[in-house]
């Protein structure tokens, strides 16, 4: 997971108002998928995803907007959050593709981990965004990896924390497969406390990771 995010980008209660915007009967199977993604985070973290099933008569803006949660049927869409954390308050939307890149050897019709275990890892991917996590691939600790180089973002220079398993690591091979990594857990429960509220430190979470603190 990326070091755990800055104050500025966490929910101040762990809890995040979402939707599904304009939820279609066909996609079921993937609201299911999004709502198995908020319960892996919500495990292992003081986190809750506050979830309506359909963002109709919710506020579209001020205070009381939930983050939609769009899903679109594009065999060439890439998933996205618009914003990092709370950021998303400010006109932000999450979106996700039931269409799973097709072309995908891995998740691909004929592929090891299938479109729906694809979309799951996605969904957990960018509820990691929703609570305020940036991208491990950042670091210049990365290797330049096809998925990195494909999707290009500028590299943190001081970025030292570097987690070679994250769910947030476009350089992960296994990231389709959907687990949170060791550090990932270590890097959530630092910002928001684990189920009973225990923090372990930022500093423990980069060592985790070879890394030390940035400061
Ligand atoms: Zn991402």
């Amino acid at each position: 997971m990326a070091p755990p995010p800055a104050e500025a980008d966490m929910w101040p209660d762990g809890v995040v108002p979402m939707c599904f915007q304009a939820p279609a009967e066909a996609d079921g199977w993937a609201r299911a998928k999004v709502m198995d993604a908020a319960a892996a985070w919500e495990a292992v973290a003081r986190v809750e995803f506050d979830i309506r099933a359909d963002c109709a008569g919710s506020p579209t803006s001020g205070p009381g907007r939930r983050i939609p949660i769009r899903i679109d049927h594009d065999p060439e869409l890439f998933a996205s959050a618009s914003h990092l954390g709370v950021n998303l308050v400010r006109g932000g939307t999450i979106t996700l593709n039931a269409e799973y890149l097709v072309t995908n050897r891995i998740c691909g019709r004929r592929g090891s981990v299938g479109r729906e275990g694809c979309f799951y890892a996605d969904a957990l991917h960018e509820l990691g965004h929703a609570l305020g996590f940036s991208h491990d691939h950042v670091s210049p600790r990365a290797p330049d990896c096809v998925a990195r180089m494909s999707t290009p973002e500028p590299e943190v220079a001081d970025e030292t924390y570097y987690d070679a398993a994250s769910i947030m690591n476009y350089c992960n091979p296994e990231r389709w497969k959907g687990q949170l990594s060791p550090a990932d857990v270590c890097s959530i429960r630092a910002a928001y406390g684990d189920p009973l509220g225990q923090r372990p430190t930022r500093a423990s979470c980069y060592a985790m990771t070879g890394a030390r603190e940035r400061t």
